[in-house]
């Protein structure tokens, strides 16, 4: 897309923005051209909190279904917008409500965690949620033996390890961060020998072994200003690398592998930003019954971060 085309689209969505009173938020996963727009960058956990916060009347939300959902739950006299509600989650859709349900009735003395990236019908289901910033804190504080932990057996995996607890996992994962093999990992360290090296706890076992630390987005946005960081392998959804090229000029950032690209993230475009600020669709809703019971495990994440 020319820059001319860019800066008309990015026009005619600020004055949409202004007559909807709208706000728009953007993952870090996000084409850069979108995250350019966006009134907010940032993970999961920052975008939900924003969205708790906002004042706007409207918030186009740009990331995927579950994003939104959550913005949703938090937000009920709030219209969200989804530009392509067809910007859904793989993990997320890895379990249903049923699934979790049955789980429960296998361990009912258990608490269940439930990462963010999962439908808002499984997270009514939860006792807590978490995301990749917080999980290892909301675990760490739950006094209980049995935890249920789910979609991302890799995230549950890690949080087990960091807080030495057993948690019974779900078999779900991301298909973007698997793509990620611990052969990237040790190639782009004889390229870089210099650089340090993040990743995401998404992330196979095998490849976190090998990581200096496992970061959640806003994690690595912050391990990334360090003074003392000047080269970074960056192991997680590559168009991440535009915000930490932004925000660092100077230094050196590497993506760990460039297949790790979510397509479900490069759905929304400017355009689809603009058309669904013009329609007011497609917007998310969540059903009140499910909403409550949904946002009673996210307000427990909330008030433990
Ligand atoms: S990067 Fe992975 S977890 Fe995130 S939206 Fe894409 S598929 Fe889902």
């Amino acid at each position: 897309m020319s820059d001319k085309r860019d800066n008309a689209l990015r026009e005619q969505i600020l004055k949409l923005k202004k007559e909807r009173n709208a706000v728009i938020l953007s993952h870090n996963y996000q084409r850069g051209e979108v995250q350019d727009t966006a009134d907010f960058v940032g993970d999961s956990l920052e975008l939900s909190q924003k969205a708790a916060k906002t004042d706007a009347e409207v918030i186009v939300f740009c990331g995927v279904h579950f994003m939104a959902e959550t913005a949703a739950i938090l937000n009920p006299g709030k219209t969200v917008l989804l530009p392509d509600a067809g910007a859904g989650c793989p993990m997320a859709n890895m379990i249903t409500a049923e699934q979790l349900r049955q789980q429960k009735q296998k361990m009912p003395k258990a608490t269940v965690v439930t990462y963010i990236n999962s439908s808002a019908a499984v997270k009514a289901e939860s006792d807590y949620c978490c995301t990749s910033a917080n999980g290892v804190k909301i675990v760490g504080s739950i006094d209980n033996p049995e935890i249920i932990f789910v979609p991302d057996q890799y995230l549950g995996d890690f949080i087990a390890k960091r807080t030495g607890k057993t948690l019974t996992l779900w078999p779900g994962y991301c298909p973007t961060h698997m793509r990620i093999l611990p052969e990237d990992i040790i190639k782009r360290k004889q390229e870089h020998p210099k650089a340090k090296v993040v990743v995401h706890p998404e992330c196979r076992p095998d490849v976190i072994a090998l990581a200096d630390e496992a970061l959640s987005t806003s994690g690595m946005i912050r391990y990334a200003a360090r003074p003392d960081v000047q080269e970074l392998v960056v192991g997680t959804e590559v168009e991440i690398l535009h915000r930490l090229n932004k925000e660092n000029p100077g230094k050196q950032f590497y993506a760990a592998s460039k297949k790790a690209i979510c397509p479900n993230m490069k759905k929304i475009t400017l355009d689809k930003i603009a058309e669904s600020l013009e329609t007011m669709a497609p917007a998310i809703t969540v059903p009140e019954e499910i909403r409550l019971r949904a946002k009673a495990a996210v307000d427990r994440m909330l008030a433990g971060v």
